[in-house]
């Protein structure tokens, strides 16, 4: 049965001598599929199966695994592979929505809208590293592993508006309010954070990726923003992408990619 469909390559693995296992994301889940003699140069689906092209793709199945029989390439993102740092990017990106993605048809054209949109902003954003936070957060909660950031893990109480900072505690994944806090508890159970830090948390969950452009987080904040959540995704989702490597050595080496806007969080 040949059939069509919309989808984002998201993994592209070499198989045998010739071909490719190619995984896309759908607007309705997670597909594999063999791409015969992709890795040939002259082959007419190289352009087509690289990582983040978006494209109707067109696919053979009889059963098992589908093998690729045309691409009609609607987006190359030709700029997310000709610079490091935002390829780096678009490779952890498309890593995250791999792991939470469930099987076509099972998945969720949510999850695949976010990436065409997440992947849209990454070829035109300055500040990659805070679009990887806000896309961690987005995917924890589409992997139900965060909190609601805002109220007490212990009690489920708000944690206020007032400036005091307040504890994250990494063993149970989100923050504590004084009430509930443990008088004596060890440093390296509870992380004290600026208050702001768990606000920041919550908005990012629904922030449209067309209002980043307006935040901007001192990079103490921003540091403290990605402990938490590589604990969240790395201890409550299960997810330590192999990607994720690869963009820290990339930040060491381009500093300046650590966000240096004005002194704010707002
Ligand atoms: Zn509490």
């Amino acid at each position: 049965m040949l059939y069509n469909t919309e989808a984002i390559v998201v993994r592209n693995i070499a198989y045998g001598e010739s071909d490719a296992i190619v995984t896309l994301l759908t607007p309705s889940g997670r597909l594999a599929v063999l791409a015969k003699g992709a890795k040939k140069p002259q082959s007419r689906y190289a352009a087509g199966v690289q990582l983040c092209v978006q494209g109707v793709f067109t696919l053979y199945r009889r059963s098992g695994m589908g093998t690729l029989s045309q691409v009609e390439i609607v987006n190359a993102r030709r700029h997310l592979r000709e610079d490091l740092q935002r390829a780096a990017y678009a490779a952890y990106f498309c890593e995250l929505a791999t792991a939470v993605a469930e099987e076509a048809p099972h998945g969720s054209e949510t999850l695949y809208r976010l990436l065409v949109r997440a992947l849209d902003k990454l070829e035109a954003a300055a500040q990659p590293p805070l679009m990887a936070r806000v896309w961690e957060t987005k995917i924890l909660r589409m992997a139900g592993a965060s909190p609601d950031w805002t109220t007490c893990v212990r009690c489920g109480q708000p944690l206020g508006e007032g400036p005091a900072p307040v504890a994250y505690l990494p063993g149970e994944g989100g923050f504590v309010c004084r009430r509930c806090l443990i008088p004596g508890t060890a440093a390296d159970t509870m992380w004290t954070v600026p208050a702001v830090v768990p606000r920041i948390l919550k908005s990012f969950e629904s922030v449209p990726w067309t209002k980043l452009g307006s935040v901007q987080l001192r990079p103490a904040t921003h540091r403290t923003v990605r402990r938490i959540l590589e604990v969240q995704l790395r201890d409550f989702a299960g997810l330590s992408p192999k990607s994720r490597a690869m963009l820290e050595s990339i930040d060491a080496v381009f500093p300046s990619t650590e966000e240096e806007g004005p002194e704010s969080d707002g």
